[in-house]
């Protein structure tokens, strides 16, 4: 489960890594309610987001996300407590706004910073789905996962692709260029080829060889006589005396 679970993670931070560019350091804005649900279930925040996107990762808050919890008083006293220990990302709101807006101005239309977002608020999950380029984070009882890219992502995806097959504007004037030499390529590769002229058989290979008997043997006598007091048992090894005499006795 475990693995199935890193492969997935492996796959949609790929897809948000070759459209968007979201990439390591991985910037995470954690709201309130991502960290008391944490705290909750006695999660390290700081230490498993760094093995959920198997990268360093710095999870932030902004001062409106701080400014709620301090708000809520004893009951997110602990959240707080970790918020402030965060990084402090900078927005801007002299005087605090909810946090979910503040959250919703920080990513803009189109997330140029690429941050990803962990929250458990379902209305700002919807609201950022609607946003192409946004990885989401949330808590499935103490497990961080990472939601498949939304419909919008999807879409800005495909549409780019399309954009990367048509060619730009400033491509169009050297088109009929190119069209030109295509053809030129074309008419030169469906011109018939000069064939061959077909050589006959190797002489090399039809020439009768020169060698006389077995090889290695040259100059070397084929029979050598044999060592003095040895004896002929073979008919065919004896000596040409001996051939001789056998010749007579028959
Ligand atoms: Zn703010």
């Amino acid at each position: 489960m475990r693995v199935k679970r890193h492969k997935n993670h492996r796959r949609i931070l790929r897809f948000f890594r070759i459209t968007f560019g979201v990439q390591e350091p991985y910037h995470v804005l954690v709201d309130g309610t991502f960290l008391t649900h944490a705290l909750q279930q006695r999660i390290y925040v700081k230490e498993q987001l760094p093995k959920m996107l198997e990268g360093r990762s710095t999870p932030m808050v902004t001062n409106c996300v701080l400014e709620e919890l301090r708000a809520l008083g004893e009951r997110a006293l602990g959240a707080a407590i970790i918020a402030k220990g965060y990084y402090r990302l900078k927005c801007g709101h002299e005087t605090p706004i909810v946090a979910a807006k503040c959250i919703c101005q920080q990513i803009g239309q189109s997330n140029e910073r690429r941050l990803l977002v962990a929250t458990q608020d379902p209305e700002l999950l919807a609201t950022l789905r609607a946003v192409p380029g946004v990885p989401l984070i949330r808590l499935h009882g103490p497990v961080p996962q990472l939601e498949e890219p939304s419909k919008a992502s999807r879409g800005a995806a495909e549409a780019k692709e399309k954009q990367k097959r048509t060619c730009a504007n400033w491509e169009r004037p050297k088109l009929p260029e190119l069209k030109a030499k295509e053809v030129k390529a074309k008419a030169l590769a469906e011109k018939p080829k000069k064939l061959r002229k077909k050589k006959g058989v190797n002489p090399l290979s039809c020439k009768k060889s020169k060698k006389k008997g077995p090889k290695g043997t040259q100059g070397a006598p084929v029979h050598a006589p044999p060592a003095p007091g040895k004896r002929v048992r073979s008919r065919r090894m004896a000596r040409p005396q001996d051939k001789s005499e056998a010749e007579l006795n028959s």
